[in-house]
């Protein structure tokens, strides 16, 4: 089994009818980027940034924060490398941050909404990032977006980001933007979202939670936890097609996405890319070449 699986390493993510599926690998830090590269994964499709803010006693700096971001990228050579900004609150509890206990963390102060608020904060993290992005293929995903105009703030921001840099002569590349699909509200105005953004990476964990109103954390629901209900068949075909009518790729970062018995599913489907825990890239690569698409 396990020669099997060695066998499949520089082998391409291709369907026996001959479609190629991006197959990247989630990471939570610097350290994770060697099993990555010994798994042969195609790029880092989700890097939660976050735990940089966990292991920290107070706020990363912009310059640490640069130096783990431009590590990951040069240490990818040149491949894909989607960094997910801050995505605190919810399960993930920060001392320095000083937020208030919620009755509902889950749909509380977390994520976009806590960068949003805290403009310098997001600004230092954006700027290590598109300094790091000097130095091999990063792209930037943004975490529980509900609205068009969170996506227009954020981009807005970027600008002056991006202006600051160019006044003090940095130098950073063109940067990849895209939004994790992890909300209905996102899912069911996907159209429009599509129109701002290169990519959606579909976060099943939580879009399932909200979903199904189904605490993801809570072990006496396990049972009804479904990541297979067809409400959220239909949501994925949906974000699918959307994202594709404007242009966007679209993929999965959420725990489904090295579900095998659903890839067929999922490729039928047309979508792009699938990011998995990197120890699942090669049983997903071999799950995709058993597939077949058409008919
Ligand atoms: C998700 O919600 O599916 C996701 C990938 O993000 P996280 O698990 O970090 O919330
Ligand atoms: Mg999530």
């Amino acid at each position: 089994e396990k020669r099997l699986l060695l066998e499949l390493k520089g082998k391409e993510n291709i369907t026996l009818d001959g479609k190629k599926i991006n197959l990247y690998a989630n990471i939570g830090g610097v350290g994770d980027v060697a099993d990555v590269l010994a798994n042969d994964a195609g790029g880092i499709g989700l890097f939660r940034s976050e735990f940089l803010y966990l292991e920290s006693e107070d706020y990363p700096t912009e310059e640490e924060q640069f130096k783990a971001y431009r590590t990951v990228a040069e240490n990818m050579a040149g491949k894909k490398v989607i960094i997910r900004t801050l995505d605190i609150g919810a399960d993930k509890k920060v001392d320095y941050f000083h937020l208030d206990k919620e009755e509902n963390p889950a749909m509380g102060y977390r994520a976009i909404r806590i960068c949003l608020d805290s403009k310098e904060i997001f600004k230092t993290q954006l700027r290590a990032l598109y300094r790091a992005s000097y130095y091999g293929t990063i792209s930037i995903m943004f975490p529980m977006i509900i609205s068009v105009g969170e996506v227009k703030r954020i981009k807005e921001i970027i600008r002056e980001v991006k202006t600051e840099l160019d006044e003090a002569g940095v130098p950073y590349k063109d940067v990849e933007l895209g939004i994790m699909i992890e909300t209905p509200a996102a899912v069911m105005i996907s159209n429009e979202l599509a129109k701002e953004v290169d990519f959606f990476s579909i976060g099943t964990n939580d879009l399932t939670q909200y979903t199904l109103a189904i605490d993801r954390q809570n072990p006496k629901l396990d049972r009804i936890y479904d990541a297979h209900h067809p409400a959220l068949l239909k949501m994925l075909q949906m974000v699918i097609e959307n994202g594709h009518k404007e242009g966007c790729w679209v993929g999965i970062c959420g725990e489904l996405g090295a579900d095998i018995t659903m890839t067929e599913i999922f490729l039928k489907m047309g979508l792009d890319e699938l990011s998995v825990s990197p120890s699942m890239i090669l049983q997903v690569r071999r799950k995709i070449r058993e597939c077949r698409i058409e008919g």
